[in-house]
C-alpha cells in the first residue's frame, strides 16, 4: 500500500500534467497583434483581440463585455504609440495579475503626417502603424515573447524558439515584399488610400502613400484636403487608389470618381480579415495587400 503511494506520487513527478492540460488566455487590443502573439505562443493560449477582424481600432469604444474579457488573462497585449489607449485605461480597470506587454516596446516610430497640416509637413503625433513593415513586426514579435517567457517562465524555452522562428518567417516576408516591388518602376510607386496608414511600407520600400485623411480614422478630411488630392491624381496619373477595409469608403469613391480613376479593391490597414477572408493572418494581409498594390501602381488593367 506504501509503496503504491509512493509510485503514483513518483509518476506523477517524472509526467507532470500540468504543461499539457493548461490553456492560457491572452488578450491583445486588436487582430493583427493577436495573430502575433498565437504565432509566439503557441497551442497552450488561447488568444482574443477586443477589436476583431474589420474592426477600427481607432475608434473602439471599450464595453462592459471588453473589461469582462481581460479579467483572467494572463497576458495583456498592448500596442502602444497612442494606437489603443482605451485598452491601457481596461487594463487598469481589470486590475488582476495579467502581464501587460507592449508590442511596439522598444521601436522608435516615424513622425507622422499632421492630419491637420498640409501635406508633406510633418506632425508631432508619433505613427502607430509599424505593422505595415514586416522588420518591424518581428521587432513586435520579439517584445511578444520576451513577454511570455516573464508571463510563463516554464515554457520560456518553447517561447524563444518560436520567437526566432516567427521572426525569420517575417524577415523572409520582407525580403519577397522588396522583391514584388522592384517590379514596379520607381516613378510609378505611388498609392492612395482612406487614411495614412502605411507610411512604414512607404519608408521601407520606397512607395509614396497619398491619403486625404490623417492617421487616425476619428477625423474627416477637409474639402481642400480632398480636392489637393485629386489635382494630384490628375497631375501624376496615379492608377493605384484603394478603399480600406476598416474605414469608411464614402470619401475615396466620391475622390476617385471626380479624379476619374478606379478604384483597385480593399486594403487591409488596421485589421485582419475574418477567417474565411483573404488576410486572416499577419502574413496573408500583407501579402493580399501587395497582391493588389503592384499591378495597380504599374497600371496594369484592373
Ligand atoms: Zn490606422
Amino acid at each position: 500500500m506504501r509503496r503504491r503511494l509512493i509510485l503514483a506520487a513518483a509518476t506523477t513527478l517524472v509526467a507532470p500534467p500540468a504543461r499539457a492540460i493548461t490553456r492560457w488566455l491572452g488578450i491583445a487590443s486588436f487582430s493583427i497583434l493577436a495573430d502575433l502573439l498565437q504565432q509566439v505562443a503557441g497551442e497552450q493560449w488561447v488568444v482574443g483581440a477586443l477589436v476583431g477582424p474589420e474592426g477600427d481600432a481607432h475608434t473602439h469604444q471599450p464595453r462592459p463585455s471588453d473589461l469582462a474579457r481581460l479579467r483572467g488573462a494572463t497576458l495583456l497585449l498592448r500596442h502602444g504609440l497612442g494606437f489603443d489607449p482605451w485598452f491601457d485605461r481596461l487594463a487598469r480597470s481589470a486590475g488582476g495579475g495579467a502581464r501587460l506587454v507592449t508590442a511596439t516596446a522598444g521601436i522608435t516610430p516615424r513622425a507622422g503626417m499632421g492630419h491637420a497640416h498640409g501635406p508633406g509637413e510633418r506632425g508631432a503625433a508619433p505613427d502607430p502603424h509599424v505593422w505595415h513593415d514586416p522588420r518591424l513586426a518581428a521587432a513586435c514579435v520579439r517584445a511578444i515573447g520576451a513577454g511570455l517567457e516573464l508571463a510563463d517562465p516554464s515554457g520560456a524555452a518553447q517561447y524563444a524558439a518560436r520567437t526566432i522562428e516567427t521572426a525569420d518567417r517575417l524577415l523572409a516576408l520582407d525580403t519577397w515584399v522588396r522583391e514584388q516591388v522592384a517590379t514596379v518602376p520607381p516613378e510609378r510607386r505611388v498609392v492612395v488610400t482612406a487614411h495614412d496608414a502605411f507610411g512604414y511600407l512607404g519608408a521601407a520600400y520606397g512607395i509614396r502613400f497619398l491619403a486625404p485623411q490623417g492617421l487616425s480614422t476619428s477625423t474627416d478630411p477637409s474639402a481642400a484636403a480632398v480636392a489637393a488630392l485629386i489635382r494630384r491624381i490628375r497631375a501624376e496619373r496615379i492608377t493605384a487608389v484603394f478603399l480600406e477595409t476598416s474605414t469608411n469608403p464614402a470619401t475615396l469613391r466620391r475622390l476617385a470618381a471626380e479624379a476619374g480613376v478606379t478604384v483597385r479593391g480593399r486594403l487591409y490597414a488596421d485589421s485582419l480579415s475574418a477567417p474565411d477572408g483573404p488576410a486572416p493572418t499577419y502574413e496573408a494581409m500583407v501579402r493580399h495587400n501587395l497582391g493588389l498594390l503592384i499591378p495597380a501602381m504599374r497600371g496594369d488593367a484592373a
